[in-house]
């Protein structure tokens, strides 16, 4: 166990780094967080930041030297300058990193468990994209097999012809047929280093412009009869991987059944809900997880929980929203509002 007053180093500086420092700070750990842009939002409640690119050995090798123990909020960290953490643990471990850094090798890891993907097929060249759409056929979506997110990195192809718009630059690509799906759903799960593992409820979500506008949860009876399924396949990814933390899975509900899309070995913004609407958070049970505590209880704090993401400039009215008690407002501190940014979001609770 590492006891609290040690540090927790968080590769990534985003909000994901940001609630995971404030949950850690609640339990009495400081933490040092590694990132290269300018200013990361989760320095301002860290103890110590490090502005430094993923491949600056040094720096890595003395952040680690502060730590004891390293996470990571961000997928896509480069996996070959976390050889300079070789002495602390890294959790969850590189290979689930590296897994899920790459929906070509998340998809083949998933199917090899049992688990049931979308048809795909990988696409380098033109001839791949002819051969993907002869195969699998219109409609489909290439996507970027790595550093794709919040449907960045995709191209929907309605009709064969579509396909000729798709920038085909040497970078790897992966083209799935469409799933004609009624809901979309994540689970959520915690795995301690002794092999506990537990579950929020699984929330119901709702993209717009392919990036997370809602989730709620508990999810409809549609969607729930799925859940158990789909917990089995997590708890057998979480167990092959030899993960401690938080893994998220995201699933395609159909009338066959759960389709897996894909997973994030980390905290995930469809579990933003578990804040103030599990008795438990999912960055608490993280930091749980990672310090080899015992983790807390998932259950709900209340019958009904939504939670909105604010994105981008959208006006809203934050003291209308904080005068209304069964709301909670959280803020990133993001400076300047791009279009599609996250810049917080509003849990509600429901009786
Ligand atoms: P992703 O970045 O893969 O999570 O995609 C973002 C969103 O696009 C998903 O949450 C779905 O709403 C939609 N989407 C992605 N892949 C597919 C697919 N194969 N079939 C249907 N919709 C998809």
């Amino acid at each position: 166990m590492i006891p609290p007053g040690e540090t927790i180093g968080i590769l990534g500086g985003g909000q994901l780094g940001r609630m995971l420092a404030m949950a850690a700070a609640q339990l009495g750990y400081r933490c040092h967080v590694f990132a290269p842009e300018a200013d990361p939002i989760a320095a301002d409640v860290c103890a110590q930041a490090t502005r430094a690119d993923w491949s600056d050995a040094a720096a890595m090798a003395a952040f680690a030297a502060d730590c004891a123990v390293v996470t990571y909020e961000f997928e896509n960290v480069p996996v070959a300058p976390l050889a300079a953490l070789a002495e602390i643990a890294l959790l969850p471990n590189a290979r689930a990193l590296e897994v899920a850094q790459d929906r070509l090798s998340e998809k083949r890891f998933v199917s090899e468990l049992g688990g049931t993907t979308a048809p795909f097929h990988v696409v380098d060249t033109a001839e791949d994209l002819d051969r993907a759409l002869t195969e699998i056929g219109a409609p489909g979506i290439v996507k970027t097999r790595r550093e794709g997110y919040d449907g960045k990195g995709q191209w929907r192809i309605m009709a064969d012809h579509e396909a000729q718009a798709v920038p085909l630059t040497g970078e790897p690509l992966l083209y799935e047929g469409f799933v004609h799906f009624f809901a979309e759903f994540s689970v959520i799960l915690c795995r301690g280093s002794d092999g506990t593992v537990v579950f929020w409820d699984s929330a119901e979500n709702s993209h717009v412009n392919g990036i997370l506008a809602r989730s709620v949860a508990p999810a409809s009876e549609r969607v729930l009869a799925q859940v158990p399924a789909a917990r089995e396949l997590a708890a057998k990814v979480a167990g092959a991987l030899d993960y401690v933390g938080v893994l998220t899975l995201e699933f395609f509900a159909t009338d066959a059944g759960p389709v897996f899309n894909e997973m994030a070995p980390r905290v995930h913004n469809s579990g933003h809900w578990t804040i103030e609407g599990a008795l438990t958070s999912q960055f608490e049970n993280h930091v749980r997880a990672i310090c080899g505590l015992p983790l807390g209880s998932t259950a709900l704090t209340a019958p009904h929980v939504e939670m909105r993401n604010v994105i981008g400039d959208a006006a809203e009215d934050w003291a209308q929203i904080l005068s209304d008690p069964a709301n909670h407002l959280h803020l990133y501190g993001k400076a300047a509002a791009r279009p599609g940014r996250k810049m917080g979001h509003v849990t509600r609770l429901g009786w």
